[in-house]
């Protein structure tokens, strides 16, 4: 693409590092930015450079929060008791989304994945033996995708965890389950939650 402008380039060549965007599309979204007010331009790029500066991650269930404690973690109202043990912060909003749950989470930060080189030390896993440790917690849920990286992820959580006098429960998986669990719709995924089954492994 031939720019007539330097700045038009580099305004679009960020965009396009965004997934799924392509230089057409980069070139659009840059141009219709162009067309805004200055303020709302400059409302959209403080809202960026604000989430990447002051965005937190919660001291303890590493979820993304405004403040060093979530406001799950610190809700009397939860149940502090029940961890769900999910990939990342959109299956912490898609189970929130169902209004089935109360009670906490624990986000590991992606799944054990050989192949793609992450191991558990990449993830959140040691932070939650430590919240064990600490006792109060009476049952772990697994809401991890139906993958193979998903099933791995559970038996290797679940040969850490066993030391626990813990029930260790896992989402109704394998029924119309797609992969990830955002894109389960809620009434499936809610109803996957309250009729959790215990989690039994033949090699455990
Ligand atoms: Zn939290």
């Amino acid at each position: 693409m031939n720019f007539s402008s330097k700045l038009l380039e580099s305004a679009v060549a960020e965009f396009a590092k965004l997934p799924g965007v392509g230089q057409k599309t980069a070139l659009r979204l840059v141009l219709h930015l162009l067309n805004q007010d200055k303020e709302e331009v400059a409302q959209f790029s403080s809202a960026i450079s604000r989430l990447r500066n002051e965005i937190q991650f919660c001291g303890t269930c590493h979820n993304i929060s405004d403040s060093a404690t979530c406001e799950i973690c610190s809700s009397p109202k939860r149940d502090h008791s029940i961890i769900c043990v999910v990939e990342d912060t959109r299956d912490v909003m898609a189970i929130e989304n169902t209004n089935q749950y109360n009670g906490v989470y624990h986000v590991l930060g992606g799944l054990i994945s050989p192949m793609d080189g992450v191991g558990p030390s990449d993830l959140q896993v040691d932070t939650l033996v430590e919240r064990l440790k600490e006792g109060g917690a009476k049952e772990i849920i697994f809401a991890l995708s139906a993958t193979m990286e998903g099933d791995t992820t559970i038996f290797y959580l679940h040969k850490r965890l066993k030391q626990f006098s813990i029930n260790i429960s896992t989402i109704a998986r394998g029924i119309a389950f797609g992969g990830e669990l955002e894109y389960v719709d809620e009434i499936t995924l809610g109803r996957s939650i309250v009729t959790r089954v215990p989690y039994q492994h033949s090699l455990s």
